[in-house]
């Protein structure tokens, strides 16, 4: 949620930071703006909206042009507003004189008492931030240089922080910090490029070091006077500490993006985009890892603890939203497939409600970016109460990944689209072959087992089949795109997928949709089904096929219009459903990698068809990383 990029070297900011700041667009935010040093001082511009508007703004402004250090931000509005005066960057005067500009995604939960001992300072605030606190205190706290300005402020906050920080008097330096949101530093030739997110940084470089949390980097870059002779013309360096100063190696590593991943191509959107690439993403995710020989899951990120895995008592899967669902899949994956206790919780509700961890439980929390903050939370919260944990997430190298025991990476590349989709099947891919990998060691058949791998392999190609008709799911929505009310029903495996379907919905078109377990309709929302009501059904052939018929019918006579998800062949159907959208027989365990498909096509339709900004959906953050 919200972004940061951040320049300093040889070339002009300006540009570069508008870049950047357009590919973290896809992130959500409400206003954008930036602070670069210029020779007559810090220059601010700001703007409420899109990232076009502040671009236009500073078209004319040919004094920041040329500018080599700067930071901006797309702001994500916590705490005040979404306005111009609270848009950041924010500025802070020290009690020399100097002025100084900060961006930061988070919150700093004290900053209310912190913003009272300023204004006993003296300072004035033009704000209602939680940010503009922060900028203050090191202000405050600033005698000779930044970056003992930031490590002291940062000891007297709580809460989340990713900075960037640049200072007046100190033009060659930029000061960053996080703690419990994401920061990247690129490393490029002459130049360092940040950002909370590597789709700002890879067009530039794919060396980068990330930081950890409470971890501070001083960025230097400038003219040879400023470094030693040996340093060559132009030079620049860095430094890692903790927010106590004390010194940390932190290493180069390579980004695992690419630009093309990032990229739009011929598609009008990247929720298409990534819809359409989900045969690519899921055979990445699944290369190298069903070793047919053999009739086995291969998790090369599980070697250490498998031991413990097979032991283990109970999982409890855990996340936010689309992961939530994704985790609900594997709840029932591994009570199926590996005969072990499992439940799914909302990490925020698992986290507040003193949970009982007992022995030999293991956690697995489920995120796209990795760096969720309530999922964040639980994991912490499960692992000081006992519990193992292992991390199923698509940013390679986020947070999840470092703080859990283990883990899998989904490997379907940087999902852009704030609605989730190749993010959602490559999370339950990897919970399906988590459960094949114990359930192999535990109470399936090698038979079972091969039979299973065998079907998985398959599914890049089931899913080609489902996009296929993406003209006529298109041609479907348009008969019913106009009603506000949908319901979505499903049974067994089906009914995560109904409620995943029922929120991609909400969360593109605005249509209000409610997703919940077929036979639950009957205990109430039933009462909701008038003429024409769109009730999509998960009605694939499987163990609970008859019973979702049964369902049918009940809608069906009482006016609803049915939109089913059905199994190739199935011609009863067809009798009973308006529009009918078909997924190839497979087992019921491997059903929801590719009934879920559909819905993202039907979700997207319809937010087309209703006008609206797939990409941009309002007020929707692609990672959430506030609680
Ligand atoms: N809490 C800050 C604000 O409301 C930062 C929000 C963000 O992460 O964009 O301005």
């Amino acid at each position: 949620m919200c972004g940061i990029v951040a320049y300093i070297g040889n070339k002009p900011a300006t540009p570069l930071l508008v870049e950047g700041l357009k590919r973290l667009e896809y992130r959500g935010y409400d206003s954008a703006g930036l602070a670069v040093v210029t020779p007559n001082g810090i220059q601010v511009h700001k703007s409420l909206g899109r990232v076009s508007v502040l671009e236009d703004k500073i078209a004319q402004q040919t004094d920041i042009q040329d500018a080599a250090v700067g930071i901006a931000h797309t702001r994500w509005a916590t705490h005040g507003e979404p306005s111009e005066s609270n848009a950041h960057p924010h500025v802070g005067k020290t009690r020399q004189g100097h002025s100084l500009a900060l961006v930061h995604n988070g919150i700093i939960e004290n900053y209310a008492s912190l913003r009272t001992y300023l204004e006993g300072k003296g300072h004035t605030f033009t704000s209602q931030t939680d940010t503009e606190v922060l900028t203050k205190l090191i202000a405050e706290l600033y005698e000779t240089d930044l970056e003992s300005a930031v490590q002291q402020a940062l000891r007297e906050v709580t809460g989340a922080y990713a900075i960037a920080v640049i200072c007046d008097i100190e033009p060659n330096t930029m000061v960053c910090a996080r703690k419990g949101s994401p920061l990247i530093v690129g490393i490029a030739e002459r130049s360092y490029i940040v950002a909370s997110d590597a789709s700002a940084i890879v067009s530039h470089t794919t060396q980068a070091i990330t930081l950890d949390d409470y971890q501070v980097v001083r960025l230097c870059a400038g003219k040879r006077d400023k470094f030693t002779e040996e340093q060559g013309p132009w030079a620049i360096e860095f430094r890692t500490t903790t927010v106590d100063n004390v010194p940390v190696t932190r290493e180069v590593t390579e980004l695992e993006m690419n630009l093309q991943q990032i990229e739009l191509g011929d598609y009008p959107h990247f929720m298409l985009k990534e819809i359409m690439e989900q045969p690519e993403s899921i055979r990445n995710c699944l290369r190298g890892r069903i070793d047919h020989r053999e009739g086995r899951v291969v998790l090369g990120g599980l070697n250490e603890i498998t031991r413990d895995l097979v032991r283990a008592k109970r999982f409890l899967f855990t996340g936010q939203g689309t992961a939530y669902h994704a985790g609900l899949i594997g709840e029932y994956l591994m009570e199926d497939l590996a005969k072990v206790p499992a439940r799914c919780e909302y990490a925020s509700e698992f986290r507040y409600r003193n949970p009982i961890i007992e022995d030999g439980t293991v956690m697995v929390a489920v995120s796209q970016s990795g760096e969720t903050a309530d999922t964040l939370a639980a994991l912490t919260e499960a692992s000081e109460r006992g519990a193992m944990t292992l991390g199923a997430v698509n940013s390679v190298g986020s947070t999840i990944s470092r703080i859990t025991d283990a883990g899998v990476y989904l490997h379907v590349g940087p999902e852009i689209g704030v609605a989730s989709t190749k993010a959602f099947v490559g999370q339950v891919a990897v919970l399906t072959l988590l459960s094949l990998f114990i359930g192999k060691r535990k109470y399936l058949s090698n038979d079972a087992v091969a039979e299973y791998l065998k079907q998985f392999e398959q599914v890049p190609d089931y899913i080609q089949r489902v996009l296929e008709q993406s003209d006529h799911i298109k041609t479907c929505v348009e008969r019913v795109v106009d009603r506000d009310n949908w319901l979505f029903l499903g049974r067994g495996y089906n009914y995560p997928v109904a409620i995943e379907g029922a929120l991609k919905l909400k969360e593109i078109s605005y249509i209000h949709a409610e997703g919940m377990p077929a036979a639950e309709m009957k205990h109430g929302p039933i009462a909701l089904i008038d003429e024409g009501m769109p009730v999509v059904f998960l009605a694939t052939q499987g163990t609970q096929y008859q019973k979702v018929m049964s369902n049918i019918q009940e809608v069906r006579s009482r006016g609803g219009r049915i939109i089913a998800v059905a199994t190739e062949g199935d011609e009863q159907i067809k009798q009973y459903a308006d529009a009918v959208f078909t997924i190839p027989p497979m087992p019921d365990a491997l059903q929801p990698l590719v009934s879920v498909v559909p819905l993202q096509l039907l979700a997207y339709h319809a937010a087309v068809l209703r006008g609206h900004d797939v990409d941009k959906p309002r007020n929707l953050a692609k990672s959430v990383t506030v609680e």
